[in-house]
């Protein structure tokens, strides 16, 4: 019988704390405040913002969705990033993405404060996590520190083992493997071009698939030893609409010691390291 690495208790035991944290920041008068930009009405991300808004607000911190119109010119929308990077009242800001083409071309990840920089784009906390000098006062991206936390919390040691990664996004694979890293874990990032992909994903110990490709990974990729832990990244939309990850649950399930579900494994978890970074940022304040 396989583990279901469900992020609903992990989630509730880390929102307690973060709920004490962010009270007990009040009564020093820093009051935790979010920006999410978002450019445009995409459905998902509208769906995105709107999580991550009633999350800041649960724990009980502030933030607001700037919602910018889709043809607002790259002058203004610069703009508007520099005024929240220099209001001192606003701890945290994101940038929502994809941006609409014309503003595309924009190097993202520069462009908020590294100091507001929840999402942990920014190069200079990408170099902390690369060259894991980092204090607790940098960022590390939101979806891998999640996936980090999950299993830490389900008691799965990353130490010494052998993870095997498909994807290597700048928000996912690539930070991921740099922190499994500096976890010990030995990683092997794989990708489109990756050759002979089952014949690494049966030997590692950890399978985590960030591909966006509904039910691709099926039990044909594992290990016969059924003793493999996947963490499922993928969102995607299955042939009835449906919300899926990358892994074919049901094929799955059977065939390993311990997967994460979608919905309700990894997603959720990255919306909580937002808020872990978010109260970090506002902390950080006290200190100068
Ligand atoms: P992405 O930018 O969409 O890139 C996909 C990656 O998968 C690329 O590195 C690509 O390789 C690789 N890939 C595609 N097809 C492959 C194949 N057949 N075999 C091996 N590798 C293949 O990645 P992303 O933005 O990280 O998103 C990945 C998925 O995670 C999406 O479903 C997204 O919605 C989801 N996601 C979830 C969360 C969450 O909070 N749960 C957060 C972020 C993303 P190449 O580099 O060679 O093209």
């Amino acid at each position: 019988m396989s583990q279901l690495l469900h992020s609903a208790s992990v989630r509730k035991l880390i929102t307690k704390g973060l709920k004490s944290e962010c009270k007990a920041l009040k009564e020093k008068n820093i009051f935790p405040s979010m920006k999410v930009v978002l450019v445009g009405s995409d459905p998902a991300s509208v769906i995105y913002t709107t999580s991550k808004k009633k999350f800041c607000e649960k724990i009980g911190a502030l933030c607001e969705i700037v919602t910018l119109d889709e043809k607002i010119s790259e002058a203004e929308f610069l703009n508007t990033i520099n005024e929240i990077n220099s209001d001192d009242s606003v701890h945290g800001c994101i940038i929502q993405m994809p941006l609409p083409k014309h503003l595309s071309h924009l190097d993202v990840g520069r462009l908020v404060k590294k100091e507001k920089d929840v999402d942990g784009f920014h190069p200079e906390n990408l170099y902390a996590l690369l060259s894991n000098n980092g204090d607790q006062h940098d960022f590390i991206s939101c979806t891998p520190k999640g996936i980090l936390t999950l299993m830490q919390e389900s008691q799965i040691s990353v130490a010494g083992k052998h993870v095997v990664i498909i994807g290597r996004s700048m928000i996912v694979g690539k930070p991921l493997a740099m922190l499994l890293t500096n976890h010990n874990a030995t990683v092997t990032l794989c990708h489109s071009h990756t050759e002979n992909l089952k014949d690494l994903t049966k030997k590692c110990d950890i399978l985590v698939s960030a591909i966006g490709k509904a039910n691709f990974i099926d039990e044909s990729y594992l290990s016969a030893n059924k003793n493999q832990v996947i963490i499922d990244v993928g969102m995607n939309t299955d042939t009835q609409g449906q919300l899926c990850g990358d892994v074919y649950f049901e094929k799955v399930v059977d065939h390993v010691s311990a997967i994460t579900p979608v919905p309700g494994g990894v997603g959720p978890m990255t919306i909580v390291s937002l808020a872990q970074n978010l109260l970090q940022a506002s902390k950080n304040r006290l200190s100068l």
